[in-house]
C-alpha cells in the first residue's frame, strides 16, 4: 500500500438529509482530523442500494459544506469499490455459508447458543455436503453467503471514550447470499463490515470518530483490519444526541434536519453551528474557531440532550 498522510473521514449512508445528530458527529470527526493536522475525507457508505441515492448524497455533501465542514480530495462511494472488496475477500479465510435466516435463529435458539451469534452451521460441512447445499440454492436461483473463519471469539480495541473495549467476533458476513443482481455490473451484495475496513485502509484513515452506536462493530472491524495486515486505527465513539425523552434523535422528532432547521424561522448555518459548539462546551459561530479552541480530552462524556430549541 502506497504511503498515505493520516486521515480522519466523515462515512454517512445516503438515505436522506442529515440531522443534527449527523452533523455533531461529522463537526466532531472534522474537529479531530483539523486540530491533530490530519486530511479530513467524506466517504459515501452507499453499498445498501435499495436505500441509498446519489441525489441524498448530494445533499448531504450540501449539508456539510452549508456549515464550513471541508474535506480534502474526491468522494469515495462505495459502489464504486467491489472490486477492491473482491481482492480483500480473496484475501481472507472464508467460508460458503447456506443458511436462510430462519436456519440462523432456530440454531441460535438451542440450549448453549449465544443470542444474535452465528453458530457455526456451515463451518465444518463436507465437500460432498457442500456441493449438495449449493446445487440446492442453485435450483432457487440464490448464491451462499461468504463468512469469515474466524480464529478468536472476541478482539479487544482501545477507543478514546469507553477505553480498553472487547467485543465478539463470530464468522460473521463478509458478502451476503440471495439472489444474485441481475445485471453483473451491479455487484453482489457487500457486508458493510468489509467494505468499511477496506476503505478506511485505502484512504490512509487513521482516525475513527463516530457514534458510539458503532463501538460493538469496532472489534469485528478491527479484527478484520489485523486480518488483512492493516494498521489498526485510532477509534473514537462518540457520545450520540438524545431527544428530550432520552432516545436516539431521529427524523421522527420532527424538525431535525439541518435544512429544516433553516427553514423560514430566521435561522441560519451560523445559529446550528453556535448550538453545536455548545453541546460540545463552547462557544462559537464558525468551525473555525471552534477548531482553534477544542480541546479533545475535555469532551464531554455524556450525550447531548436536545429539546428542540436552536
Ligand atoms: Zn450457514
Amino acid at each position: 500500500m502506497d504511503f498515505l498522510s493520516p486521515a480522519g473521514r466523515y462515512a454517512p449512508s445516503p438515505s436522506g438529509d442529515l440531522h443534527l445528530g449527523n452533523l455533531r458527529t461529522a463537526l466532531l470527526a472534522w474537529l479531530y482530523a483539523r486540530s491533530s493536522g490530519r486530511r479530513f475525507l467524506v466517504r459515501v457508505e452507499d453499498i445498501d442500494t435499495q436505500r441509498s441515492s446519489r441525489e441524498s448524497a448530494q445533499r448531504q455533501l450540501e449539508d456539510l459544506a452549508a456549515l464550513g465542514l471541508d474535506w480534502d480530495g474526491e468522494v469515495i462511494y462505495q459502489q464504486d469499490r467491489y472490486a477492491a472488496y473482491e481482492a480483500a475477500l480473496a484475501q481472507l479465510p472464508t467460508y460458503e455459508c447456506y443458511c436462510s435466516r430462519k436456519d440462523i435463529q432456530e440454531a441460535s435458539r438451542a440450549p448453549h447458543a449465544i443470542p444474535g451469534q452465528y453458530p457455526g452451521t456451515c463451518r465444518a460441512l463436507s465437500d460432498d455436503e457442500r456441493a449438495a447445499k449449493r446445487a440446492e440454492l442453485a435450483a432457487q436461483n440464490r448464491v451462499p453467503a461468504i463468512r469469515l473463519l474466524a480464529d478468536v471469539s472476541s478482539f479487544t480495541i482501545h477507543d478514546a471514550f469507553a477505553g480498553e473495549y472487547t467485543g465478539e467476533v463470530d464468522d460473521f458476513i463478509l458478502r451476503r447470499g440471495g439472489q444474485p443482481p441481475a445485471d453483473p455490473n451491479q455487484g453482489m451484495d457487500w457486508a458493510y463490515n468489509l467494505a468499511v475496513v477496506v476503505d478506511d485502509a485505502f484512504q490512509g484513515v487513521d482516525q475513527i470518530v463516530r457514534g458510539d452506536d458503532l463501538l460493538s462493530s469496532a472489534p469485528r472491524q478491527a479484527y478484520l483490519a489485523h486480518q488483512l495486515g492493516y494498521p489498526e486505527p485510532e477509534f473514537v465513539h462518540v457520545p450520540l444526541v438524545l431527544n428530550a425523552e432520552g432516545v436516539r434523535l431521529s427524523k421522527r422528532d420532527g424538525a431535525v434536519t439541518l435544512r429544516q432547521l433553516l427553514e423560514g424561522h430566521g435561522r441560519d448555518a451560523g445559529d446550528v453551528v453556535k448550538l453545536l459548539a455548545q453541546s460540545l462546551g463552547y462557544e462559537a459561530s464558525s468551525v473555525q474557531e471552534l477548531c482553534e479552541q477544542f480541546q479533545p480530552e475535555k469532551l464531554p462524556r455524556e450525550a447531548f440532550v436536545w429539546d428542540g430549541a436552536v
